[in-house]
């Protein structure tokens, strides 16, 4: 589904991406870890297109095809999500019209037809009832006065109803309290398959009590360092991350 190879990054002539690899296949879920800073949110964004940052050496191919050069929105259309790309307020367009026109403006660059009105009224039932999510929040102006826990929902119910190839969970700082990472775990875990790949990135090792991931990657300083199961996360819970840092300078 994803592979990156030997990826460097800069912004503003800061290297902040080392030399990162990273192979994930359809059907697996993978959890990038690491102390703030690392460059974990860099290289969400990175892959999603973030024209911020330059990318200096490496490839980034999406089911085989390099997207690398590719704009966001193409590499969006070619399926791939990030949360919190879209973070705007949009007063007077509700949740699910927004949702209408992306996933229309999607079949679009993908040479198809726009959703049939009653196709996309069962899509949106589906996927909402699936997420346990109200009639009144569906007509809710987009993230306009949201909390944490509502942007949330929305995030997930956009993820849920374009059915992205590859998910990039990017779940940044203090924002998630517990309601906020049922909201998440529920999500992905309902909406995975063996057909799509799923990247959460946390600095929280709690939301991967809900959420079990394939495998677990530590990034350090812009690189990847060190790779395993689900249980490295628990190691790290335990004991931090600086016990890799003392293991690499052996
Ligand atoms: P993480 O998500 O792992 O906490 P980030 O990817 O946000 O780390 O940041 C990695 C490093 O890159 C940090 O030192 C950060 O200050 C720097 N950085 C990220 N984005 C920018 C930017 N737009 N301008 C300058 N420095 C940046
Ligand atoms: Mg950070
Ligand atoms: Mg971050």
């Amino acid at each position: 589904m994803l592979s990156i190879k030997n990826l460097h990054a800069s912004v503003e002539d800061k290297e902040i991406l080392r030399g990162i690899n990273l192979q994930v296949n359809a059907g697996e879920v993978h959890a990038i870890m690491g102390p703030n800073g690392a460059g974990k949110s860099t290289l969400a964004s990175i892959i999603a297109g973030n024209e911020k940052y330059e990318v200096s050496e490496g490839e980034i191919l999406l089911e085989g095809e390099d997207i690398s050069e590719l704009a966001p929105e193409e590499r969006a259309h070619k399926g791939v999500f990030l949360s919190f790309q879209y973070p705007v307020e949009i007063p007077g367009v509700s949740v699910t019209n927004f949702m209408k026109t992306a996933i229309n403006e999607s079949r679009k660059a993908n040479g198809k037809e726009e959703m049939p009105a009653n196709e996309m009224l069962k899509l949106i039932r589906e996927k909402s009832e699936l997420l346990e999510i109200d009639r009144k929040f569906l007509s809710r102006s987009l993230n306009e006065g949201f909390s944490g826990g509502e942007k949330k929902r929305n995030e997930i119910f956009q993820m849920a109803m374009l059915e992205p190839k590859l998910a990039i969970l990017d779940e940044t700082d203090s924002g998630l309290d517990i309601d906020a990472l049922r909201i998440v775990a529920n999500g992905v875990n309902k909406l995975k398959s063996k057909d799509n790949a799923v990247v959460v990135i946390t600095h929280y090792q709690r939301l991967l009590d809900y959420i079990v991931p394939d495998f677990v990657h530590v990034l350090m300083d812009g690189k990847i360092v060190k790779s395993g199961g689900k249980e490295l996360a628990y190691e790290l819970e335990e004991k931090g991350y600086d016990w890799i840092k003392a293991e690499l300078e052996v």
